[in-house]
């Protein structure tokens, strides 16, 4: 078995401008640190104003070169090759993005890896399928839009699904012919730099795919940059705003995919056994740290003393440590920062008056490592902070409802709204109830359940715009309406 002492990966990363490997012009790096082992993983470039305005540069002027002139089939094809290439390097991808987020391996191979491969096979197909508007207007005109390459996109990314992600952009922003300059998380960049090479072996032209390292005022610089003309970006709400303002001064397209605090609803007539898998893992895949997780729990009171019970005593059983064990379900938090972070919220729900229905600790025979044990807390009230805020941790609330009016008025009053999972077996009541919810993604009898085809994003402050199918190339195209007189 692998196990955290056998591996020594160790990987600088550069940024690749232009279709090559650089340092950043005034030679500065960071440490990349590994939270399982708080090991150093390697240095990074630390990109500043002037590698961000080489990279766009480069990304500008392979615009109009041969990215340009390719048919449809040939980009396509291209396209298709980065999916075979992430499958064919998926053992060193997988580790990689292990050794970064912290995260247990059979789930990047599983989850990251697999959908990263995914998003290109899909892109690659549906970009071959899609047709365009057109009207005739009687005998007069036909009217007929056509979809253009918005230009040079800025992706910038967070640390919590590195490479699926950033291919979750990069894909349809290549399918529409754009070119691109990509910002990882800081904290996470390994991936996208082996990304790069795997493009490149695919046969993208150089200069189409850039890649930028940095912390946030490198992508600051990209936000702002006068020669790009979108942002599509995932992270916080409060980045977000950030990178509204950079972008305002040259009015650019923008995509948001922001932050959440995700209701699940569940009622008394759900099948139990059904909401406890699926609950367990909404509620604590990936350390509780996908945008979509379920972290306030509401449950209908007749149900309630049930599912607390069956639900802590499976949540005992999840193994946590070692991200290179294969029977570890909640590996390391991705940072020192955001362990602290996590560790502060778990202090602010013991003053709030929550209890520990298990959980609560620091997973102690960890010396060395961000590890918190998956935590359940009850008894908080509903404007608790624990409640109300992202922890973006293996930490749930759980609280009983008696009525549909008063369990939507509680998931509603909140400024977030990505997801939500509702849990009956009463169609109309999951048909009418889904209809109220503000958000963006509802799943009933389900949880992350997804076709690439739906639209996907948040409302209020968990985002602008959708992804995925029509709506990506929405945002990574721009339409011109052509009237042809009759
Ligand atoms: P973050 O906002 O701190 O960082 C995201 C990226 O933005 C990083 O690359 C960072 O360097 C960059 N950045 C930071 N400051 C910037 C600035 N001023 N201008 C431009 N770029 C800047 O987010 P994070 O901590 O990496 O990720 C966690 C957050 O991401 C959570 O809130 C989570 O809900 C959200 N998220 C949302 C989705 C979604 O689909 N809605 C998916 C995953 C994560």
């Amino acid at each position: 078995m692998t196990t955290m002492s056998h591996v020594k990966k160790t990987m600088n990363c550069s940024h690749f401008i232009n279709g090559a490997y650089v340092q950043s012009e005034k030679n500065q790096t960071f440490e990349n640190m590994n939270p399982a082992t708080e090991e150093k993983l390697g240095d990074v470039a630390l990109g500043q104003k002037e590698d961000v305005d080489r990279a766009v540069q480069s990304a500008k002027a392979a615009s109009s070169g041969k990215w340009k002139v390719m048919t449809l089939k040939e980009r396509s094809n291209t396209i298709r090759k980065i999916g075979d290439l992430i499958l064919e390097r998926k053992d060193e991808l997988a580790m990689l993005e292990t050794l970064d987020t912290g995260k247990p391996l059979w789930l990047s191979k599983k989850v990251d890896i697999d959908r990263a491969a995914n998003n290109f096979y899909f892109f690659a197909d549906y970009m071959t399928s899609m047709g365009t508007e057109a009207y005739q207007q009687d005998d007069v005109a036909i009217h007929y839009a056509i979809r253009k390459p918005v230009g040079v996109v800025g992706l910038i990314n967070p640390w919590n699904l590195p490479l699926f992600l950033m291919t979750w952009k990069l894909a349809p922003a290549l399918a529409a012919g754009n070119t691109v300059v990509m910002k990882p998380s800081e904290i996470t960049p390994m991936t996208a730099t082996v990304l790069v090479d795997i493009c490149q072996q695919a046969g993208i032209p150089d200069g189409v795919v850039n890649l930028v390292h940095g912390l946030g005022e490198t992508g600051a610089a990209l936000s702002s940059h006068p020669d790009v003309d979108a942002i599509a970006f995932t992270g916080e709400t409060v980045t977000g705003t950030a990178i509204m303002k950079a972008a305002a001064p040259t009015l650019k397209k923008l995509s948001f995919e922001l932050g959440g605090k995700n209701p699940n609803i569940i009622f008394a007539d759900a099948d139990l056994d059904d909401v406890i898998d699926t609950t367990i893992r909404s509620s604590f895949i990936n350390q509780g740290e996908v945008c979509l997780c379920g972290s306030r729990i509401y449950v209908e009171e007749d149900l309630y003393e049930r599912f607390i019970e069956r639900f802590v005593e499976r949540t005992k059983t999840l193994k946590v440590g070692d991200p290179f064990n294969e029977d570890t379900y909640v590996g390391a938090l991705v940072s020192k920062e955001h362990y602290e972070k996590v560790l502060r919220y778990l202090d602010i729900a013991k003053k709030e008056g929550g209890q520990f229905e298990t959980g609560g600790t620091i997973a102690n025979e960890h010396k060395k490592g961000y590890y918190v044990n998956p935590t359940i807390i009850t008894g908080l009230d509903k404007d608790a902070r624990c409640v109300r805020e992202e922890i973006f941790g293996p930490v749930v609330t759980v609280i009983p409802f008696k009525t549909e009016e008063e369990v939507l008025k509680q998931v509603n009053d909140s400024h977030y709204g990505l997801s939500a999972s509702l849990w009956t077996t009463n169609i109309k009541r999951a048909t009418r109830v889904s209809a109220q919810i503000e958000a963006g993604i509802v799943w009933i009898n389900t949880w992350f359940l997804r076709d690439l085809r739906t639209p996907f994003g948040g409302m209020k402050h968990s985002g602008i715009g959708r992804e995925g199918g029509v709506h990506s190339f929405d945002f990574y195209t721009e339409l011109t309406n052509v009237t042809l007189k009759l």
